[in-house]
């Protein structure tokens, strides 16, 4: 067991929380109860995902997407009563890490995904945030572009949308997991010759194909779901936890 303060300045400390500049608050976003045995991890604070983490009798639910995004209707309405009431009826956490958990060096998305794929780091890029939260490097074997389609499809448990570039063969790549189309041309001007992304725009499938490099857009969520489970591992081990990752599907 570990005190839910406890757990959050730990977090704070290894996330480094208080270098980003981000789109949502980082941290404890909805307050349940004072001591944690028991956390469910996800991707997305839904619906689905609160009610499952209630079944199980969580006491903290963390998550890589959480509520409160700039921008959005602050009126606690409609959908948002909804979650927000099934998680203080159950008296759970919220815990949310958004960009943190996609730069963390380690336990971090764009890591995990690297890991998952074979891919050597060589570098990072992609600063919009202060932090680089791409990363890119090499394949540990070249592969036609045929061959890493297959390789994102059975890793990521998922058929990639790929807008086919001018090399033969991919050795070098980029990569931003969820929503970093707009970093195409960041990585083409690295010069590799694959990006991969969760997300893809209209005007993406023109820019690739114009700068010459090969476009994988292989799911938001696909690419996501590896820094909360790798930090809720290190969590479980750490202060000696129960952590359980649910997947709730989503397509995109
Ligand atoms: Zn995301």
């Amino acid at each position: 067991m570990v005190q839910r303060d406890e757990l959050l300045a730990y977090l704070a400390e290894i996330l480094n929380v208080r270098a980003f500049a981000d789109y949502a608050p980082n941290g404890l976003q909805v307050e349940g109860r004072a001591d944690i045995k028991k956390i469910v991890t996800g991707v997305t604070a839904c619906q689905a995902l609160v009610d499952a983490a209630a079944e199980r009798k969580a006491d903290a639910l963390l998550v890589h997407h959480g509520y409160f995004w700039k921008g959005e209707d602050a009126c606690i309405v409609g959908m948002k009563k909804q979650r927000l009431g099934a998680l203080l009826a159950a008296d759970i956490n919220l815990l949310a890490y958004h960009l943190p958990l996609d730069a963390h060096p380690e336990l971090g998305n764009n890591t995990q995904l690297a890991k998952l794929l074979g891919l050597q780091q060589e570098g990072v890029f992609g600063s919009e945030t202060g932090i680089p939260i791409g990363q890119y490097g090499r394949l540990t074997q070249i592969l036609s572009a045929e061959a890493f389609g297959k390789l994102l499809t059975r890793k990521l448990d998922r058929k990639p949308l790929h807008i086919a570039g001018a090399s033969g063969d991919i050795h070098t790549v980029a990569w931003c997991t969820g929503a970093a189309q707009s970093y195409l041309e960041q990585a083409a001007a690295l010069g590799v010759d694959a990006f991969v992304t969760g997300e893809i725009s209209e005007q993406t499938v023109h820019v690739a194909r114009e700068l010459g490099l090969h476009f994988f857009s292989a799911g938001h969520h696909a690419t996501e779901r590896g820094g909360v489970q790798a930090l809720g591992t290190h969590l479980a081990a750490h202060f000696g936890l129960a952590v359980e990752f649910v997947d709730i599907d989503n397509p995109v």
